[in-house]
């Protein structure tokens, strides 16, 4: 048995920035794992020191809570000893009474102090063979015993649980994602939230051609949750005016002048929102319309960087994460767009594509749109 007193958070990538990122990043991804901790009731000291966050607590639910925060790799609810050797000896001693496993290994990491790992790993191994029946198996143990040894303090544990992995969101700029209300899009904006970008949310009420306003809400309501406090602004445009036009004069081109429109209307509110880009739920060849001929028509000329979080994933592989993060179950039975041609065009010529832009006056249009946005504060 351990009785843990404090949680250690690891982070990978930021311990490679130079010194006045990570130290910006470490800030942000305490004040995120604060914040959620905080909103679970749990109170708790957090501290910083190289290259590690502690949260000072014994309650059980930090160490999971802490695991879900972007930029986490991963955490370890540990005791905390002074870093002596019959100190660390008495507490590993204490965990294999409780455990009584039939083999174990001591897994000894010097941090700075004046430990060496391999003194820890023969003295403390030593007293937990004597104090127990166990032997010691450094190959396959039933049990492991980590021990972390710093200048100030000796961290004994037995777990190492995964993390989020990823960036602490608010260390990168703020994505601006198009909402469908279908599964493949709360997971693009997931994506870059894992990337470290906060998000705002864009929908477009495409009534009566489709109907999702309600899913795109609670992917939202699900969505806000990962965003460490932050609130999500959620904008919604009207959008069937210029379905109607586009598909009665370009039938097959809808998906195509429609996807123009969208990101014509989204760089119209990208500025004001403080976005730095658009995101989608495209995955390449996932739909008939979703092509790379298909992008270059629908991206040219559009004055903002979009992303494609999904460019390269499988439905499949879009389905669980969407259960991971929680939002299949929200819009898993959305239903398509009635305005999809029944053969959408797979190859678009660009410059066919622009020349019908113009005439149907689709950056007129989206300006006018624009001015029909509703916006809510989500969380
Ligand atoms: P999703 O599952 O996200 O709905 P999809 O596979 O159904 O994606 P499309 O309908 O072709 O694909 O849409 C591609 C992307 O365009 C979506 O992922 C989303 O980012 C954006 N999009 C489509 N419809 C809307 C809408 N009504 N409002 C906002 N964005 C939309
Ligand atoms: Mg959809």
């Amino acid at each position: 048995m351990i009785f843990p007193d404090i949680v250690l958070v690891r982070y990978g990538e930021i311990a490679l920035k130079d010194k006045w990122t990570r130290q910006n990043w470490e800030k942000i991804l305490a004040g995120n794992i604060s914040f959620n901790i905080r909103s679970e009731g749990i109170k708790a000291k957090i501290s910083r020191k190289e290259g590690r966050i502690f949260i000072h607590t014994s309650d059980p639910q930090a160490g999971k809570i802490a695991s879900r925060v972007f930029g986490v790799v991963s955490i370890s609810p540990a005791q905390s000893v002074n870093p002596d050797l019959s100190e660390i000896s008495k507490s590993a001693v204490s965990i294999a009474s409780n455990i009584k496993p039939s083999s174990f290994a001591i897994r000894p990491r010097r941090s700075g102090g004046t430990l060496a790992s391999e003194e820890i790993g023969r003295i403390v191994g030593e007293a937990v063979r004597n104090a127990t029946c166990s032997s010691v198996d450094l190959d396959n143990p039933d049990l492991e015993i980590f021990v972390e040894a710093r200048r100030d303090k000796a961290y004994i544990f037995t777990e190492i649980i995964k993390g989020m992995g990823g960036l602490p969101v608010g260390s990168q700029g703020k994505m601006l994602t198009l909402i469908s209300g279908g599964i493949d899009s709360p997971v693009a904006a997931w994506m870059m939230m894992k990337r470290g970008c906060p998000i705002s949310l864009l929908h477009f009420n495409a009534q009566p051609y489709a109907d999702s306003q309600m899913q795109s809400k609670r992917s939202a309501e699900i969505l806000v949750k990962w965003m460490s406090g932050r609130k999500i602004n959620f904008i919604q445009v009207p959008i069937s005016k210029g379905i109607e036009k586009i598909a009665t004069h370009y039938p097959r081109a809808t998906c195509i002048l429609c996807r123009r429109l969208m990101y014509r209307i989204a760089t119209e509110i990208i500025r004001s929102e403080g976005a730095l880009g658009i995101v989608t739920g495209y995955s390449l060849g996932q739909v008939a319309s979703q092509t790379t001929e298909n992008i270059v028509a629908e991206q040219s000329g559009i004055n903002a960087p979009i992303y494609h979080p999904l460019i390269g994933m499988d439905k499949t592989e879009i389905v669980e994460l969407a259960r991971k993060i929680g939002t299949y179950e929200v819009t898993e039975k959305t239903k398509s767009c009635i305005a999809v041609p029944h053969k959408p065009m797979t190859k678009a010529n660009v410059d066919k594509i622009l020349e019908i832009d113009e005439e149907l006056g689709l950056k007129d249009m989206s300006k006018a749109l624009a001015l029909e946005a509703i916006h809510t504060k989500i969380g």
